[in-house]
């Protein structure tokens, strides 16, 4: 072989792997939640998640690895490419996953504790299975033992979440209070109690027909407000779970929980339809109070009252899919 074969064939080398760089890249970006590539290098970073921006290291993006040409150096090399042989998006008819598939699933669900690439690989995995209680029963196997953030240190129960896999509704709070960490339930405290009113009163559903899950899955101490870094730390299991449930509505109830799913204070969006984006599709999100702050104030029940009557008749319209 010559010397300009030898040249073009580790220009042919360097153009593959630039491709996968990409590929993977792009991967990765979906998975948290984009719907557009950025224009320019200057547009892409710093990470356009609000919350992304002081990452603790069990979510940390990965590094871009320093390349030798200057050209190359733009998508972030990830540990380990992500397995391609599961579907990301829902599909008419799902098909089984194949038996590499199952192999990679069964490595990724048996390791320790899965953070980065590996954990949006492994989630994605979950999320790409063919029913709604399998996609979740995986979502929370994936969780596993969580010790991502301090929240586990004083937990009695990580608190995953309950209700129907399939439900057309998933109401999404802050974190498990002290009754809910007794007793491993979202919202059965006295909050909980006044939940299960407005759904039976006003909209006329039964707990155990929407889907309740929580921010974080761990008790905050002395039932403080969640850190920045440990919203962080929980946020891809509640898309996982939105992308495993794959709702047509959502009902984010409290700031806490407004600022980490929609970016705004429940001040601003309050009673206002919203969108999320979660893995493979979105949602309709009516975002009102939380019920413990309506226990403090009762006067703005009525407000909620409202909210909920929009959710109402949102429930009341055919579901599309
Ligand atoms: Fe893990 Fe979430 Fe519990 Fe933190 S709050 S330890 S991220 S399950």
């Amino acid at each position: 072989m010559n010397r300009a074969d030898t040249e073009a064939g580790a220009l042919l080398d360097e153009l593959a792997e630039l491709v996968q760089d990409t590929l993977a890249w792009v991967e990765w970006e979906e998975l948290r939640g984009a719907t557009s590539l950025p224009r320019s290098t200057a547009a892409r970073t710093p990470s356009p998640l609000p919350l992304a921006a002081d990452p603790s290291p069990a979510v940390r993006t990965p590094t871009p690895r320093p390349h030798t040409t200057p050209a190359r150096a733009e998508p972030p090399r990830p540990p380990a490419p992500p397995p391609r042989a599961e579907p990301l998006r829902p599909t008419a008819s799902p098909s089984p996953p194949s038996a590499a598939a199952s192999d990679a699933w069964g490595a990724l669900a048996r390791a320790p504790v899965l953070t980065g690439l590996p954990l949006q690989a492994a989630l994605k995995v979950a999320v790409g299975k063919p029913g709604a209680k399998e996609r979740l029963d995986a979502v929370r196997e994936v969780l596993g033992d969580c010790v991502r953030c301090g929240l586990h240190r004083e937990r009695k129960s990580l608190v995953f979440g309950v209700g129907d896999p399939a439900a057309r509704l998933v109401v999404v709070g802050e974190g498990p209070g002290r009754e809910e960490d007794e007793r491993g339930e979202p919202f059965v405290g006295p909050a909980g109690g006044l939940l299960d009113a407005m759904l039976e009163r006003v909209l006329g559903l039964r707990r155990e027909q929407v889907y309740i899950l929580n921010m974080v899955k761990c008790r905050p101490p002395n039932n403080r407000n969640p850190e920045h870094d440990e919203l962080l730390a929980c946020r891809p299991f509640v898309r996982a779970q939105l992308a495993a449930i794959r709702p047509e509505l959502v009902l984010v109830l409290g700031s806490v929980a407004s600022k980490a799913l929609l970016e705004q204070p429940i001040s601003a969006v309050r009673g206002q339809w919203q969108e999320l984006r979660w893995p493979g599709g979105s949602s309709r999100v009516m975002p009102t109070f939380h019920p413990a702050y309506l226990l403090r104030k009762p006067e703005d029940k009525r407000l909620t009252f409202e909210d909920l009557k929009l959710l109402k008749g949102a429930l009341g319209e055919r579901d599309p899919r």
